[in-house]
């Protein structure tokens, strides 16, 4: 399928009822974007902003994170790029920044957890981000929000850094879209409340799964559990498609089930609204997406949602779209 859809790489998601999906990349450097843009992504649905911490022995400064991420919006021009704040922790450890030991680093002070208590780390990059996104269409996310708070506590130290910037003359991109990640469960359950906090969701589904399962996703042992096709995990993406649409907010995917051909249907069919995978799967997904009636994808979606495991939902989406299996 892929040497077929690479022809149509660069023509948009239409399904066959009209309904326009956006196709988008998740990258972690430059060559990334490059690669993005070659495979008719429409943009970027998860900047990791990892690669800038890694491979030396102090923080990035904020000049040298502007230069980053400026380089890698020019590639984008006008099109959407979500820029995911500092996600370290878990399994991404970085070890001058002095973080001490945690009997269990998953579910520990990662992430927007520790970008909130450490000014030193969040300030920097969120001046970074505002400085690089003037003129372009950059979005900011945050990743593992767990509360309403957490979202609440982040825009305002990023208000903080946007007054900064006025106070020192320097521009900074105004109204940008500002969205959380939803990769734990609690967010999921309160999705509701969260879709007032923010602009948009971005479902998490590595996340999601390994928390929902309480399966680590870097254990072999537990790796069958380690599955987003999961009813409980589909069920939780419903829950925060169907609470981010009734608050008028979009939702994205950026885990790696958005880039699973197989879970296409059923993702369309929840409503969806952006994929967001590895640059070489967009042509693909593309072009299932085009082959395909949102409309009749509830139907399958819903089905989808009684059955008990991954095996039986791969098996019957095969069975009703034969053209991906
Ligand atoms: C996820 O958890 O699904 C995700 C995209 O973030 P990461 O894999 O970087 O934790
Ligand atoms: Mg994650």
């Amino acid at each position: 399928m892929r040497d077929a859809s690479m022809k149509h790489a660069h023509e948009a998601a239409l399904t066959l009822d009209g309904r326009q999906v956006e196709v988008v990349a998740n990258i972690g450097n430059v060559e990334g974007a490059h690669s993005s843009v070659q495979n008719g992504a429409e943009g970027v649905g998860l900047l990791r902003t990892e690669f800038l911490y890694l491979e030396r022995s102090t923080l990035p400064t904020e000049e040298e994170q502007y230069q980053a991420y400026r380089a890698i919006l020019d590639v984008f021009g006008q099109m959407p790029v979500v820029l995911r704040t500092l996600d370290v922790g878990g399994d991404k450890e970085i070890p001058y920044m002095g973080l001490e030991a945690e009997s269990n680093s998953f579910l520990g002070q990662r992430a927007l957890r520790l970008c909130l208590v450490r000014p030193d780390i969040f300030k920097p990059q969120l001046r970074a981000a505002l400085r690089a996104g003037v003129d372009r269409n950059l979005k900011i996310m945050f990743p593992m929000v767990a509360t309403a708070s957490e979202v609440r506590d982040a825009r305002k130290v990023l208000e903080e850094c946007r007054a900064e910037l006025r106070a020192e003359g320097k521009p900074c991109a105004e109204n940008i879209e500002i969205g959380i990640m939803v990769e734990i469960p609690s967010a999921a359950v309160v999705a509701d409340q969260l879709a007032k906090e923010v602009d948009f969701f971005s479902i998490g589904t590595n996340d999601l799964c390994q928390y929902t399962m309480a399966a680590d996703r870097t254990n072999p042992k537990v790796a069958s559990l380690s599955n987003a096709f999961y009813p409980a995990v589909l069920r939780l993406i419903k829950m925060i498609i169907d609470a981010a649409h009734a608050e008028d907010k979009w939702v994205g995917m950026c885990g790696e089930l958005a880039g699973e051909p197989l879970a296409t249907p059923i993702l369309l069919g929840l409503g969806l609204d952006e994929f967001s995978m590895s640059p070489p799967m967009v042509p693909t997904v593309k072009q299932i997406l085009r082959s395909l009636n949102a409309e009749e994808m509830k139907a399958l979606a819903d089905k989808v949602l009684q059955l008990e495991t991954p095996q039986e939902i791969q098996e019957f989406v095969k069975e009703q779209v034969p053209f991906i299996a």
